[in-house]
């Protein structure tokens, strides 16, 4: 086997991620299978192997959403302009991105009706019936859905007129229960995000000018990119009672007198498989997590014509030893052995097997690790063991890259000076004082394009910090950078 020769040539193929790395994004995606452009502009097909990835993503998350005592339903797709209209701040925020459907079949329709950008109008105009007593709260449902956004401007996964997501919407008979689930369904998103995607993040509040439309408070999880962009990859909202008013979800207490209930929202969206592209891909390709990859690991036959099918059959005979895990056999004779194994690299697969005429003789099998390219020989009855200690280890691997990544590209500066060149070449986190003025936000925003991530739930405290941007006294420390 040339394995060395071809292995240079299939890389090639990858643009580097030092050179360009919005183009080595593009690439992987769309080398690795993962999604494609469609004719429609702005949309994406995700692929198998990227709707693979996906579901293991929403079931990671599912179980997270279920085991904290909510359920799933679904809601109507279209939202009447009456109700989405409603809402005024909701309405100013979302119109620009709202596509309308105003035709039945050739009948224009009396009503316009919006695809839904999210789903809050909808969903309070139904809750206003459910809700009549005490009695009938909490109410905490979540939704797996699409939702529409007219973008400008696209980026597979990150950005795209239609995504997937889920939209988390409940109703609590107290301001504090309500501020309770905003902040415990923070928490959920964030060990979701370190513990399933190895995707650290910072948890923090976001200022009035970066809230969602029509919400009290809304709370982010950061994370920093491999090019020293933030990525927002996901959000809880406390909407105080603010929908309930206008949409009339009262309900009546039990001191008999009526009451607005007070409510959250919260939601992922699919940016999250191109968050997890960028955190942990290289120039050979992706890399994913165990957790979450669709084939944990892949088993690759080593043979000459003479030993083929010894070979398979070892491979068959492994393959059911690891049945517990997710197992590719690429018995495929129509591609060499450098090739699959630039293939499998190139798609993120976190262990390879190798095994060959000499391995079945010594009764092992070589595995081969994404992360550090370690190879390991294993007896076979070893096997399984080890497969599961390994994709624990890679786990953890990944996680613990990301987090030294973070921490060196994390800046702590109150110099505005400083502040821009890091910007310009260091790139990643700042954190810096700020004063809370609106006006210092926007300064910084528009000379550096930097923009507030969130103000920390830990680690806020100013120790004489001062604002960046005006040098007063600031309240809180609060992280700055670009971001997607
Ligand atoms: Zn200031």
């Amino acid at each position: 086997m040339a394995r060395k020769g071809e292995e240079k040539e299939f890389v090639k193929e990858l643009t580097p991620k030092n050179v360009d790395f919005s183009q080595w994004y593009v690439d992987v995606i769309r080398k690795t299978d993962m999604a494609d452009y469609t004719t429609l502009k702005g949309c994406m097909v995700i692929k198998p192997y990227g709707y693979a990835l996906w579901e293991n993503i929403r079931d990671q998350l599912d179980m997270r959403i279920k085991a904290t005592g909510h359920k799933n339903a679904y809601f109507p797709l279209f939202v009447p302009e009456s109700l989405l209209t409603l809402e005024a701040e909701h309405v100013e925020g979302f119109a620009p991105e709202v596509a309308w459907v105003t035709h039945g079949g050739n009948e224009p329709l009396e009503e316009r009706l919006a695809i839904r950008p999210t789903s809050e109008a909808i969903i309070c105009s139904i809750y206003a019936k459910w809700v009549q007593s005490y009695r009938d709260l909490p109410i905490l449902i979540n939704q797996w859905a699409n939702v529409v956004r007219w973008e400008k401007v696209t980026r597979l996964f990150l950005r795209t007129t239609e995504f997937l997501w889920q939209e988390g919407h409940t109703c609590h008979r107290t301001l504090e229960e309500a501020q309770a689930e905003t902040e415990k369904m923070l928490g959920v998103y964030k060990e979701f995000a370190e513990n399933a995607l190895a995707m650290p993040v910072i948890h923090g509040e976001k200022t009035d000018s970066e809230k969602f439309a029509g919400a009290q408070k809304t709370y982010t999880i950061e994370a920093l990119m491999a090019d020293g962009k933030a990525l927002q990859a996901g959000t809880s909202h406390n909407l105080g009672q603010h929908f309930a008013k206008v949409f009339g979800i009262k309900f009546l207490d039990e001191d008999q007198s009526e009451k607005y209930v007070w409510q959250t929202s919260w939601g992922v969206s699919t940016r999250l498989v191109g968050g997890v592209v960028m955190t942990h891909g290289d120039d050979s390709g992706l890399m994913l997590p165990p957790v979450i990859a669709p084939i944990q690991a892949v088993f690759v036959p080593i043979y000459f014509s003479s030993s083929l099918e010894a070979v398979n059959d070892k491979i068959r005979e492994l393959g059911e030893k690891l049945s517990r895990f997710r197992v590719e056999l690429d018995l495929r004779e129509t591609q060499t052995a450098g090739w699959k194994f630039n293939e499998w690299e190139m798609k993120g697969v976190p262990l390879r097997i190798e095994v060959g005429p000499k391995d079945i003789q010594k009764k092992q099998a070589v595995i081969v690790r994404r992360d550090t390219r370690e190879k390991i020989f294993v007896p076979e009855e070893q096997l399984a063991e080890k497969v599961e200690l390994l994709l624990k280890e890679i786990q953890h691997n990944l996680y613990n890259r990301a987090l030294a990544f973070r921490n060196e590209h994390t800046t702590r500066t109150d110099n505005y000076e400083e502040f821009k060149d890091v910007l310009e070449n260091k790139k990643g986190f700042i954190i810096s004082g700020w004063c809370g003025s609106p006006a210092c936000e926007q300064k910084v925003k528009e000379e550096t394009k930097a923009t507030i991530r969130c103000i920390p739930m830990e680690g806020r405290e100013p120790e004489g910090a001062v604002c960046v941007a005006c040098g007063k006294p600031a309240p809180s420390k609060v992280y700055f950078a670009r971001s997607y």
